[in-house]
């Protein structure tokens, strides 16, 4: 038998990408690859690129140009990019870099196999099409081997709603969702495998109407579908819409025994204008409502969310309208962002908040979501969770699990193997994880 060919892949940005470069290296697992964990073991490199933020393209080529002492000592590696940067950029990769052997898109890799045989011929390989056919459908089945206790699956990509900052509607195309007997089945081989918590992804899962035997179905109705895997424990969705937040899905978070206490639900600004003008589709007042609805029927939820600070024309009462809003739900963990102008989108052609006036806001509105992380952790104290374990920790006999809220807790629990979940009761907290005794 011939010796397996090296694969390094190295991801940027969301989950969604951990997701795809997991696939694409199964992909390429056909092909002879495995993957190897650094750069200079392999035999085939792949940048899976993100293009959310600026200078996104700027790192890949610097990060490209790290490898020409590799691509020097052996002429026969192959390197592509992959991703978001990848459809973005096309061509012009090549054109900057050409010891770049080929570009794919994020809607076009189940075609890897076909463009790496076309590399080993001495050609090189684009590819950023929105093709019709179902990149999933294309793709070989997971392998049987077995793997850590969390998965990432994606069932819904792309996105319509077209926010004035945002590029994915452009890089990863309109809104896809993969039929229902598809996530099924590939969340059985995942249980398989030792997996017992699914975290559902999409650019705007909530927005999931795939099809089902019936005809299309929500994403509540998924969630309950998968409520009734054996084995699967904990069902998790990121990220969501607050305009697809329906009552159904609201409902689930109080009923649904395997939908985790926590939920992702970006609001980006607190300020109806600056909502307006990042074409969010409504207002401070009604996703505040929507918060009190949520917890309505999950009184202990967690909640996080996303913000951008410095948006066009946002004014100082706009910044403080988001801060407001931040002080009225009380997140327990939460994601902000400077604004970053994205060439191709509308809020591109606006002129742009003082740098330095946006970043005093950005400190000031982390220094609050900080504050509000630590006081939900603080309350963790004394309170019992079940903890999924993921590894083991640094210090003899301890291991490293998540709670229900997501939060990380480390617990000395030498009798404990990965994949177990068992009770416990918190005792302290640290700057980002708890620590718990097992009950
Ligand atoms: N679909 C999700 C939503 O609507 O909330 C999020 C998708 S995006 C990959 C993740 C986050 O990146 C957004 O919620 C937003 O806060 C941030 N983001 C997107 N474009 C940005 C930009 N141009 N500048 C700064 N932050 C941005
Ligand atoms: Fe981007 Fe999310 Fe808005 Fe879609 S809903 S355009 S992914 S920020």
């Amino acid at each position: 038998m011939s010796e397996a060919k090296k694969l390094f892949i190295k991801t940027y940005g969301c989950q969604m990408n951990v997701y795809d470069s997991e696939r694409m290296a199964e992909t390429l697992g056909g092909s002879g690859y495995e993957t190897v964990e650094t750069a200079d073991q392999a035999d085939m490199i792949l940048l899976n690129t993100c293009h959310i933020r600026e200078k996104a393209a700027e790192k890949i080529y610097s990060e490209l140009g790290r490898f020409k002492g590799l691509k020097a000592a052996k002429p026969d590696l192959k390197i592509g990019v992959a991703g978001c940067v990848a459809q973005a950029e096309g061509e012009e990769i090549m054109k900057r870099q050409p010891m770049v052997d080929l570009v794919v898109g994020p809607q076009s890799y189940h075609r890897l196999p076909e463009m790496e045989a076309k590399v080993t011929e001495g050609k090189k390989a684009l590819d950023t099409d929105f093709p019709e056919e179902d990149k999933f459908e294309h793709m070989p089945n997971r392998p049987k081997a077995s793997r850590g206790p969390t998965a990432f699956l994606t069932v819904q990509e792309g996105c319509d709603k077209f926010c004035a900052f945002c590029v994915v509607p452009y890089t990863r195309g309109a809104e896809v969702s993969r039929p229902v007997e598809r996530i099924l089945t590939e969340a059985r081989d995942l249980v398989e495998r030792g997996v017992k918590e699914i975290t559902l992804l999409g650019q705007n899962v909530n927005a999931y109407h795939g099809l089902g035997k019936d005809g299309p179905m929500t994403l509540d109705q998924l969630i309950w579908a998968l409520n009734d895997v054996d084995g699967l424990e904990r069902i998790r969705f990121t990220t969501s819409h607050p305009n697809d937040m329906t009552d159904a899905l609201i409902a689930a978070h109080g009923e649904c025994e395997k939908l985790m206490p926590y939920l992702h639900l970006p609001v980006q600004s607190g300020s109806d204008y600056i909502l307006k003008r990042m074409n969010r589709n409504h207002t401070a007042e009604e996703y505040i409502h929507l918060i009190e609805r949520i917890r309505a029927a999950r009184p202990d939820i967690l909640l996080s969310g996303d913000f951008i600070v410095g948006f066009p024309e946002e004014s100082d009462a706009d910044f403080e309208d988001t801060m407001s809003l931040v002080r009225e739900v009380n997140y327990g963990q939460a994601y902000s962002f400077k604004y970053s102008s994205r060439p191709g989108t509308p809020a591109a052609e606006r002129a742009l908040v003082d740098a330095a006036v946006a970043d005093e806001r950005l400190q000031r509105l982390q220094a609050l979501l900080s504050e509000q992380q630590y006081a939900v952790q603080d309350s963790m104290v004394g309170r019992e969770v079940s903890v999924l374990f993921e590894r083991e920790g640094r210090l003899e006999g301890q291991m490293v699990g998540k709670s229900e809220y997501l939060h990380a807790v480390h617990v000395t629990a030498p009798n404990t193997a990965r994949g177990d979940i068992r009770k416990v009761r918190i005792v302290n907290t640290e700057r980002n994880s708890l620590g718990g005794e097992l009950i």
